[in-house]
């Protein structure tokens, strides 16, 4: 269930391939290239510049920082900021997520086990039962945890006092969660898609780390082709690692790392496989659409969470897909990077002309 980190300041050195008993696994690999602190996060200016003088605040307070909420798709560095975050109070972190969380005295143990200034990360925090989230809400406000004990007119409620903690929360749908849970965050921040500048620079970080060689073209088009997102630029360099090593010399050069991504297929825009499953699934079997999510999944054998989270966002972003309210519809900029004929769909054009976007 919970995982406890010791996120105290010293920790890792920079450019040490991971902690774990075997420093050369896929994981102890992407933990390495977890940014450790504020000077090493690329990007996100306004959410840095703010989380930055709320900790030096609450530090200069001996304080706990206040709750925060991050929220946006997957890998754009939600988990990355709570960590971030108690490495520079130097203070401990619990990890844990909402489904993790089953019964009310999971989240009861989690919370009196808190030391003061500590900070508890809860991923996935839209999908908190709302029997376990109640028992946050006068947790995040006045630090006490309430039981009800006996039945009717013999029910008392009893306090129990907490440390003063920071609740971290990241979720993929701000929209599911409840507004008191919403509002007893002191900050909300909205993470976006990364510039393929950005992704260049987090790049040539990783490449450093995992001791690549890479020229500056071939770092720039891993980051074009990364759909905005740093855990996918990270994945992808590991891939044309992999491929300079077998037909390059070891180094990740421009004809090497288009040849590498057109293996991995992502292509020139950075769709993977899955982005255009769903996407020739609406223009072809649907016609263009509209289409409900659960139709498009169900045809190709996908979790609609999945779709909604990590696919959908992005196409959207692109102006691939509009939502409307009939369902998805593919754009005439989507169809054409299919190649498919646009006609028998010009409505969804006309649609999102006259602003008709139900996101
Ligand atoms: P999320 O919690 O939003 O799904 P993570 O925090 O797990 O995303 O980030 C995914 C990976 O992407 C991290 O392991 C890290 O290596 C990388 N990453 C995320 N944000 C940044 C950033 N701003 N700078 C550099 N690397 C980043």
């Amino acid at each position: 269930m919970a995982e406890s980190i010791a996120a105290t300041a010293g920790g890792q050195a920079a450019g040490t391939p991971g902690s774990g008993t075997d420093p050369g696994s896929e994981d102890s690999l992407i933990r390495a290239l977890r940014p450790r602190n504020f000077g090493e996060y690329v990007g996100q200016g306004n959410v840095i510049s703010s989380l930055k003088v709320a900790v030096q605040a609450a530090k200069q307070r001996a304080e706990a920082v206040d709750h925060v909420l991050f929220h946006g798709p997957p890998g754009l560095g939600k988990t990355t900021l709570a960590h971030i975050i108690a490495r520079e109070m130097g203070v401990k972190l619990t990890h844990t997520s909402g489904p993790a969380l089953e019964r009310p005295v999971d989240m009861v143990g989690l919370l009196s086990n808190l030391e003061a200034g500590e900070v508890l990360f809860i991923d996935e925090i839209h999908r908190l039962s709302h029997a376990v989230e109640e028992y946050l809400y006068s947790a995040m406000e006045d630090f006490v945890v309430d039981f009800v004990t006996g039945k009717g007119a013999y029910s008392r409620t009893l306090s129990f006092p907490l440390k003063r903690f920071t609740l971290v929360g990241a979720t993929t749908r701000a929209g599911m969660l409840s507004a008191p849970l919403r509002d007893r965050f002191g900050m909300v921040y909205h993470l976006d898609y990364y510039s393929p500048e950005e992704l260049t620079r987090v790049v040539v970080r990783s490449a450093q780390i995992l001791e690549v060689k890479i020229e500056m073209d071939g770092a720039a088009e891993i980051a074009r082709r990364s759909r905005g997102v740093p855990r996918v630029a990270n994945r992808l360099l590991r891939r044309v690692r992999d491929y300079a090593e077998v037909h390059g010399k070891g180094v990740a050069t421009l004809p090497i790392s288009r040849k590498a991504l057109e293996i991995e297929g992502v292509d020139e825009l950075g769709l993977d496989r899955l982005d255009r499953q769903y996407l020739s699934t609406l223009a072809v079997q649907y016609r263009g659409g509209p289409a409900g999510i659960e139709a498009i999944a169900a045809t190709i054998n996908e979790d609609s969470q999945t779709l909604v989270d990590v696919v959908e966002p992005f196409l959207l972003k692109i102006g691939f897909i509009i939502r409307t309210p009939q369902g998805r519809k593919a754009t005439p900029e989507g169809l054409s990077h299919l190649g498919v004929d646009g006609s028998a769909n010009a409505d969804a054009d006309a649609d999102r002309k006259q602003g008709k976007l139900g996101i």
